[in-house]
């Protein structure tokens, strides 16, 4: 497969920066739209924009039925048992401090045990904390080695019965670490706990099969998995919609109100306050149907479509975080953070004497995008003794040429400095 292909359904990727031809690598932050996506919310907001669930005019029904078919697309993607459990949010934090006030209003009271891991994003760690301090309940944290991998060994230790819910990345933004969920969903609900596994950085990558692993609460972005920004989605198992109380109230979530009593809708609407973000949703249902079907080219043909995409997607990203590590590894002073043998296609590194803004602001002038500082995830840059990390994070229409655009660029830098 010639992933240059890839490249000319992206608009953005052949912009140039400071005079130099994009070579974008902060796809970890949020990750480029191919037209598709950008001709979807186009065309919805130029020819068919009509508020969902209320109206009984031609562009409410049709954008009713887009985004329904949107939540469709999602249960496949996730293989989640029934439509109605796929929740539209804003995005990953949205969905995590839904789960972190619902659940916790539900089940979680004082003396209660909430386990997260040392790798956590700033986005599974806070909403768990203002529970905590809401409820008198305790975080408990499981480590990570300094090759990034989670203390599997310490995890058993971290559950009891007062343990109310594990909540995990799938992959860290910081090390690339592929934590084994299905592993701790297993050890988890040996002891009736459910988990809530952060997709942010794994939807994208794979994704997961919620059936299959026995996720209880799975969260992602629509901006990192290719769609729009402001959309994301909350998988939760029937048992937990029905019984969490709803996070927001307002219209769309309610069946009747009235000041003596108010009763709320089915799911999955219950956990839908307001006007959703129906745009953003029909067009991450686009993103999704582009990465499974690929994009219609003028001749009307699928040009990317092939049998598993998905699995060839992640082949090549591989082959781009293994230069990349190659390389980069062999830059004196440069050290790599996260050394997991199950690596998502992103790298961390520092060079010794150099700040990490240095390194990503020289890089910026020669048109490479990476990312610098904490990465929202300070507990890790905690347990490096350090302030912050360059971050070069690959995405399918990356290509060799740009991993070795970055490694020179690398070098320059320690050549100026
Ligand atoms: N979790 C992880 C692992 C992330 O990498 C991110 C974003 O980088 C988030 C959560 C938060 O995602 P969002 O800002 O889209 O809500």
């Amino acid at each position: 497969m010639n992933f240059m292909n890839y490249r000319q359904f992206f608009p953005l990727l052949s912009r140039t920066v400071n005079g130099k031809p994009l070579v974008y690598l902060d796809n970890a932050a949020t990750a480029q739209k191919p037209q598709a996506v950008i001709d979807t919310v186009n065309e919805l907001h130029a020819a068919l924009n009509g508020n969902i669930h209320r109206g009984v005019h031609y562009m409410a029904e049709q954008c009713t039925m887009r985004y329904e078919a949107a939540r469709e697309s999602v249960r496949k993607l996730l293989n989640a048992e029934k439509t109605h459990e796929a929740i539209f949010t804003a995005g990953t934090t949205a969905g995590i401090n839904l789960v972190a006030f619902s659940f916790g209003e539900k089940y979680v009271k004082a003396g209660d045990e909430i386990v997260v891991t040392e790798m956590e994003h700033h986005s599974n760690i806070v909403p768990w904390q203002l529970l905590c301090e809401r409820k008198g309940a305790t975080l408990k944290v499981l480590p990570f080695d300094n090759e990034g991998n989670l203390r599997m060994d310490l995890l058993p230790s971290l559950l009891n019965e007062k343990t109310k819910i594990v909540a995990v990345t799938q992959v860290s933004n910081v090390l690339g670490t592929v934590n084994p969920v299905e592993k701790i969903i297993k050890i988890a609900h040996a002891k009736n706990i459910p988990v809530l596994v952060d997709g942010a950085q794994g939807a994208q990558h794979g994704g997961i099969d919620v059936q299959k692993t026995g996720c209880d609460f799975y969260v992602f972005s629509g901006h990192k998995m290719y769609g729009p920004t402001g959309v994301g989605v909350l998988y939760a198992k029937e048992k937990f919609l029905e019984e969490m109380p709803p996070y927001q109230g307002g219209g769309d979530m309610v069946k009747t109100v009235s000041f003596a009593k108010t009763t709320y809708a089915d799911l999955p609407y219950k956990f839908e306050a307001g006007t959703a973000n129906y745009i953003g949703a029909i067009g991450l249902g686009s993103a999704i149907e582009f990465l499974n079907n690929g994009q219609k080219t003028e001749e009307e043909s699928y040009s990317l479509c092939s049998c598993s995409p998905l699995s060839a997607l992640q082949a090549h990203e591989h082959a781009l975080l293994q230069r990349a590590t190659q390389e980069l590894q062999a830059i004196d002073g440069l050290k790599i953070y996260g050394n997991a043998a199950q690596k998502s296609s992103l790298i961390s590194f520092t060079i010794d004497g150099i700040h990490h803004l240095d390194v990503a602001q020289i890089l910026d002038k020669l048109g490479i995008a990476v990312r610098t500082g904490t990465l929202c995830a300070e507990p890790v840059m905690q347990h490096f003794g350090l302030t912050g990390m360059v971050r070069a994070s690959f995405a399918f229409y990356n290509t060799l040429e740009e991993v070795d655009k970055l490694v020179e660029g690398v070098k320059k830098v320690k050549a100026m400095m």
